[in-house]
């Protein structure tokens, strides 16, 4: 119980009020920051959580877990449990959630590989990077250490938090109703992920009954070749329902998809399998914008231009432009914002 734990390790450098506490408890969302983060990579996770800390969880204390394809290392937990006053869980993936399923052919796999090193996509050429999408995709919300958990927010190490933030959005999102909320809306290099739209547009013949009634994929449509535009949530960025990725509906898209390889023999990423997901199976009205939070991954940043709150990011361009993107290496990454128009229908 991180309230429990609270209670009992608050000191001096972390003061926790009895008030404080039984403010947090009463009515709180499960909720928790999640990270699959590599024990290399503990410099940019401690950035991250100092962030994320001093703009917002400082007030709140959701607890922190990591999770890792190998044990995370004593000065991994005692180096991040020293950056928070929250309560910090450390989670090893089981093997069969990180592996090559046994009906992957390795010799197509790895001509993908090589394919994806030749044209030099989003680090599609790591045998690693294909499990962690297909975990992320499939996999992190069955983990046994989340089954008292509803709610999620995505952390990468590295990345920055800009805004100070004044209210809760894992309450937010219940309050309202929401199951996904998002902060950039972006196009990846297509080339390495070819056959996912035709795959998804299988799936939805053989499975039109698990489409949500009020699903709108106008956004996520070509009008000219009525093919998937290519527009994806970035997903390094989410704030969301853990129970509608546990869904019947996900579990069969994610199995379809898992069955057809593309893990592996292309480059699916988590970001346009969530996307289609929330897509098909989650109405508009459930999707949240979170336009009000500062964020940047690598070279990707959304800075708010119309600001209730203070944010240490210069302001983009004013008013029609919600984020900029730099453009990147990859010549199909568009820099500009037509997937987030898309999605808000031209506002
Ligand atoms: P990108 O955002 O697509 O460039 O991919 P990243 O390299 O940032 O990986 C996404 C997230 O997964 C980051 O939080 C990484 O720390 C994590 N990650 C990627 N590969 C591995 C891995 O092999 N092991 C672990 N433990 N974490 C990984
Ligand atoms: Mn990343």
């Amino acid at each position: 119980d991180p309230i429990k734990w609270l209670k009992e390790n608050s000191n001096d450098k972390h003061a926790v009020t009895k008030g404080f506490l039984s403010r947090l408890q009463h009515g709180r969302p499960r909720a928790a920051l999640i990270s699959l983060v590599r024990n290399a990579e503990l410099p940019g996770m401690i950035q991250s959580i100092r962030q994320m800390e001093e703009k917002w969880n400082a007030k709140y204390l959701y607890p922190w877990i990591f999770f890792n394809d190998e044990p995370f290392s004593d000065e991994f937990k005692t180096e991040t449990q020293n950056a928070t006053a929250a309560k910090c869980f450390y989670a090893v993936i089981p093997k069969e959630h990180w592996s090559l399923p046994e009906w992957i052919d390795e010799d197509r796999f790895i001509n993908g590989l090589e394919y994806l090193g030749t044209i030099g996509v989003g680090k599609g050429w790591l045998v690693s990077y294909h499990h962690m999408c297909r975990w992320n995709s499939g996999f992190f919300y069955k983990h046994p250490i989340l089954k008292d958990y509803d709610w999620y927010w995505r952390v990468e190490p590295d990345v920055h938090y800009f805004c100070k933030m004044s209210y809760d959005p894992f309450r937010f999102m219940r309050d309202n109703n929401l199951k996904y909320g998002f902060n950039m809306n972006i196009l990846d290099d297509a080339r390495s992920f070819p056959s996912l739209g035709p795959h998804t547009a299988a799936f939805m013949k053989t499975s039109p009954h698990l489409v949500h009634p009020n699903a709108d994929l106008t956004w996520l449509v070509d009008t000219n070749t009525s093919d998937y535009n290519n527009c994806q949530f970035f997903s390094n960025f989410e704030i969301g329902s853990l129970n509608f990725w546990r869904s019947p509906q996900h579990q069969a898209y994610f199995d379809y998809l898992d069955q057809a390889g593309g893990f592996y023999y292309e480059r699916w990423g988590d970001a346009p399998v969530h996307t289609l997901s929330i897509g098909m199976f989650v109405p508009k009205a459930e999707i949240w914008f979170f336009r009000d939070l500062g964020y940047q991954h690598d070279v990707n940043m959304h800075c708010p231009p119309n600001r209730e709150v203070a944010c240490d990011c210069q302001k983009t361009r004013l008013d029609e432009n919600f984020y900029k993107l730099v453009p990147l290496q990859s010549p199909q990454r568009k820099p500009d914002d037509t997937c987030i128009r898309q999605f808000l229908g031209g506002k």
